[in-house]
């Protein structure tokens, strides 16, 4: 699953100093590059839930919710 980081960030760095694959640049907003497998331990860690999964295929679902 694809991950993404929200304008919620608040450039803490907790979730690059988890992030095993070195997939996170820190800035802000922070980035999520392409180095990344998708693990989702980033967003379990972030305090204020700024990464959010990407769901391509519910992208088309949109205007159901
Ligand atoms: S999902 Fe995993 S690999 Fe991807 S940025 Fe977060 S911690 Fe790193
Ligand atoms: S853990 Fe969350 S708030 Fe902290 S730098 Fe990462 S995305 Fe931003």
């Amino acid at each position: 699953m694809k991950y993404r980081i929200t304008e919620e960030c608040v450039s803490c760095g907790t979730c690059s100093s988890v992030c095993k694959n070195r997939a996170i640049r820190m800035g802000f907003p922070c980035v999520i590059t392409n180095k990344c497998i998708g693990c989702g331990t980033c967003a379990d860690v972030c305090p204020v839930e700024a990464i959010v999964p990407i769901n391509e295929d519910n992208d088309k679902d949109k205007d159901l919710n």
